[in-house]
């Protein structure tokens, strides 16, 4: 830790991280061969060895490292940790004194200075999720800042480090305190959530589309019919149908949906044989639907950004608009279409223009009542645009 490594920055980089770009880029940096270890502490100097900014080195898909601080003297210890965390929990205040929400994120990596960690709040449990071997290896400074800057029932974590994000099933990833029941009971703006702290890769539900889960529950579900689609454990449906919806209908191709899906119905107390789950591939139901002239008053897209099953790869930057196509034909008039993507190599611009094109070769009309990018609690730095992944939009088919 005390040995801090100097890298020089290569003059057309400097600019960008002086300004406050906190990703530590691979081709920013003149000799990587100094550095050794993931977790090393390095010092980022301009040709003239001066000192630009401070950060770590650990390799994951996006870079090479993060920055951490502009101070030439500051110690990464858990010291500097105690203050990142206090006060991203300072920003989260509305969110802990929110009895109806007890799921929410508290850290966002480097929306919150702390690029490659995010730290999640299940009622009293905290889940990190460490995306590289680099601030892994901070781990015990990490902890022990948390463990003084909040009071929990127990701490989890989630390894995702091979570069792409995969998850590193470890078998047990419970670290201290109390364990966990399976599933526990949280709430999102009343609603509940089944969350399972230590069942693989993922909790259960993402807590990035809670504005949106709301808006559908309140705004646009009551009496209505709705297809969920790449639905997985159902959460919009779940949302849907406490809205007041006539029926929802939900597609997931995993098998494992089935049951995560009616944990979800049950455990906000509705039945699930009342409504469809469907364990299939989209692009067949679409087929089907379309055959069959089923129409929805309600239809949510939100695929994952690249997936390959048994006859179909999709990949969000592609085919997206063949996705909406295919929407489009089975929503009623004036329905309305959810659209969603957590794709982070297309903007905003050019997911509005993947809606324009489906309309239009359709020869349909649309309006764009709503949008949506990442909710308050999922911080973003100014500086790092493309930390705001999520983009959805709230579309009305006219004709
Ligand atoms: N909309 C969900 C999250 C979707 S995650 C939510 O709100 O929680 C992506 C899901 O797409 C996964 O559950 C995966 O099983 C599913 N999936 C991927 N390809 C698919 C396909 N071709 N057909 C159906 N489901 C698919």
């Amino acid at each position: 830790m005390l040995n801090e490594i100097d890298l020089s920055v290569k003059p057309e980089f400097v600019n960008d991280y002086r300004d406050g770009y906190p990703l530590i880029s691979k081709e920013s940096v003149l000799d990587w061969s100094r550095v050794t270890d993931e977790g090393s502490i390095v010092n980022l100097i301009d040709a003239k060895n001066k000192f630009i900014a401070k950060g770590y080195y650990g390799i994951q898909n996006k870079g090479y490292g993060w920055v951490l601080s502009y101070d030439a003297k500051e110690v990464i210890d858990a010291t500097y940790f105690t203050k990142k965390i206090k006060s991203a929990i300072e920003y989260r205040e509305s969110f802990f004194k929110d009895e109806n929400t007890t799921a929410f994120r508290v850290l966002n990596g480097e929306g919150d200075g702390v690029g490659g960690l995010t730290i999640d709040y299940f009622d009293g449990f905290y889940m990190l999720t460490w995306y590289s071997i680099g601030i892994y290896e901070l781990k015990e400074e990490i902890l022990q800042a948390l463990k003084s800057s909040v009071e929990y029932k127990g701490i989890y974590q989630k390894k995702r480090f091979d570069g792409k994000g995969k998850y590193l099933d470890d078998a047990d990833d419970f670290v201290c305190g109390q364990r966990a029941e399976s599933p526990i009971i949280v709430k999102e703006n009343g609603g509940n959530f089944a969350i399972h702290l230590d069942d693989g890769a993922m909790v259960g539900v993402f807590l990035d589309q809670k504005d949106v889960r709301k808006t559908i529950r309140d705004t646009y579900a009551k009496g209505k019919t709705v297809l969920n689609t790449f639905s997985y454990t159902g959460a919009f449906s779940v949302f849907a149908a406490l809205g007041g919806a006539k029926k929802t209908t939900s597609v997931d191709l995993a098998k494992r949906s089935l049951v995560k899906t009616q944990e979800q119905f049950s455990v906000n107390n509705i039945d699930a044989n009342t409504q469809d789950i469907i364990v299939e591939d989209v692009f067949n139901y679409f087929k089907y639907a379309v055959r069959k002239k089923f129409l929805f008053d309600l239809v949510v897209l939100d695929p994952p950004s690249f997936a390959r099953s048994k006859k179909h790869t999709f990949s969000a930057s592609k085919d997206y608009v063949k996705l909406l196509k295919e929407a489009i034909q089975i929503t009623n008039k004036n329905g309305i279409i959810v659209a969603s993507t957590n794709a982070a190599n297309f903007s905003m611009m050019t997911f509005s223009d993947f809606v324009f094109k489906a309309f239009k070769e359709l020869n349909g009309k649309y309006k764009v009542e709503k949008s949506f990018s990442l909710p308050k609690d999922f911080r973003v730095m100014d500086k790092f645009k493309e930390g705001n992944y999520l983009k959805v939009m709230i579309i009305r088919k006219i004709k």
